[in-house]
């Protein structure tokens, strides 16, 4: 009998409040049993090795192979998991649709550090989904804090994490099919510019300024 070391973070939401941007269904495959089956594989891959009693993102930065893309993929669905905030309908007196910029702190210290960084919001978030519709095949694209504290927009295939870049991950767009063939089918650009209404901005200020 394994133990687990390795278990399956709790959502901070119902399944079903992020929708319309991702919907139930897409949860319970995403979460339920892609995420699932890497808690799986990881727990059943680490027993009886060096592995077993490290943390989650200290197993990212030393292993590879088939640790390596179980391992990440944990980390980045937990740090993609946690980053949401239950959709709210937009008013029915805006006529521009939401863009993420409103429910963001106007003071707090990632806003500041993207204007300073990518020059405004919405030239950061057009990189932002620029590079993650671009990047070819499965992987992930990020937003990232060097050690001085200044933001990077990365793309990592596969499994891959800015820790292993010695980064600060912040916040991250799943591109893997997975994440948006059920609600979006092959429409990436249009399931990337949709996750901005979903964003916990508490949440990622948190990270960068923990
Ligand atoms: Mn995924």
């Amino acid at each position: 009998m394994l133990s687990a070391i390795i278990s399956l973070i709790a959502l901070p939401y119902a399944p079903n409040a992020l929708e319309p941007v991702i919907s139930r269904e897409t949860i319970e495959y995403h979460y339920g049993k892609h995420l699932q089956t890497y808690v799986d594989n990881l727990n059943k891959l680490v027993a009886g090795t060096e592995f077993e009693a490290m943390p989650l993102e200290e197993i990212v930065t030393k292993s590879q192979g088939a640790i390596f893309n179980n391992a990440g993929q944990i980390l980045n669905h937990n740090l993609y998991f946690t980053q949401f905030k239950p959709y709210e309908d937009p008013k029915f007196e805006e006529i521009v649709p939401p863009t993420g910029k409103e429910t963001i702190n106007p003071k707090s210290e990632i806003l500041k550090a993207i204007i300073r960084d990518f020059g405004s919001f919405e030239a950061f978030q057009a990189e932002f989904e620029q590079k993650g519709t671009t990047l070819f095949g499965s992987g992930w694209v990020w937003l990232s804090a060097d050690k001085s504290g200044k933001l990077v927009i990365t793309q990592e295939p596969n499994a891959g994490n800015p820790v292993t870049k010695g980064l600060k991950p912040l916040l991250t767009m799943d591109v893997w099919e997975h994440a948006y063939y059920i609600d979006y089918h092959n429409r990436r650009a249009a399931h990337l510019h949709s996750l901005w209404q979903i964003i916990d901005w508490s949440e990622i200020n948190r990270r960068y300024t923990e």
